[in-house]
């Protein structure tokens, strides 16, 4: 695959653009907040456009099993001077045993999804782990029954100033 200087900025502005009418629509909301100081990373633009897909409708199907809610997005320069992208939503959470399996292929909960819902076939995390390990990157998650949950996602600098 072609991997060159990327803005990761840039990368959410295009999938979040991408996701308006979608989002919209499931009357979920999405904030960004995006700092200047991200550095540039090496990166597949396409590739990172679909793991941020999958983490944004990932988000949006758990906020509309509650009814309502927002995605927020984040970047930053990490205190090491890596880019840090957060994913964070104030949906239902998972218990720890389902943390456990999401980056398995083909785990999914939503074999029964509800009206307007996507059935899961439980390989966009799965997807988008691969193609973090492309990156040399980091994807955590830590989330709360009833509160939420948030990917943490870093990726390495492409030149030691990031900049
Ligand atoms: P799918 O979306 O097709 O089910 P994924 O690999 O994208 O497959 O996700 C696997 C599972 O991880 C989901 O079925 C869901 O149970 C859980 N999951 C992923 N993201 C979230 C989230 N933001 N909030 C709650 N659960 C999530
Ligand atoms: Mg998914």
């Amino acid at each position: 695959v072609d991997f060159a200087s990327t803005e990761l900025n840039a990368v959410v502005r295009e999938t979040t653009l991408l996701l308006e009418h979608q989002m919209r629509s499931g009357g979920v909301a999405v904030l960004t907040d995006l700092s200047g100081d991200t550095p540039i990373i090496s990166g597949n633009r396409g590739k990172l456009q679909q793991v941020l897909v999958n983490l944004v409708l990932n988000a949006k199907d758990a906020l509309q099993d509650k009814g309502s809610g927002q995605v927020k997005i984040t970047t930053r320069r990490t205190e090491s001077g890596a880019a840090e992208l957060l994913v964070e939503d104030n949906g239902g959470g998972m218990p720890p045993e389902v943390v456990a399996r999401i980056f398995d292929p083909f785990f999914t909960t939503k074999s029964t999804p509800k009206e307007g819902q996507r059935k899961g076939t439980g390989l966009g995390l799965s997807v988008t782990y691969g193609i973090i390990q492309e990156h040399h990157g980091i994807i955590e998650v830590s989330s709360v029954v009833g509160e939420g949950t948030t990917f943490r996602l870093e990726f390495p600098a492409e030149t030691p100033d990031g900049r």
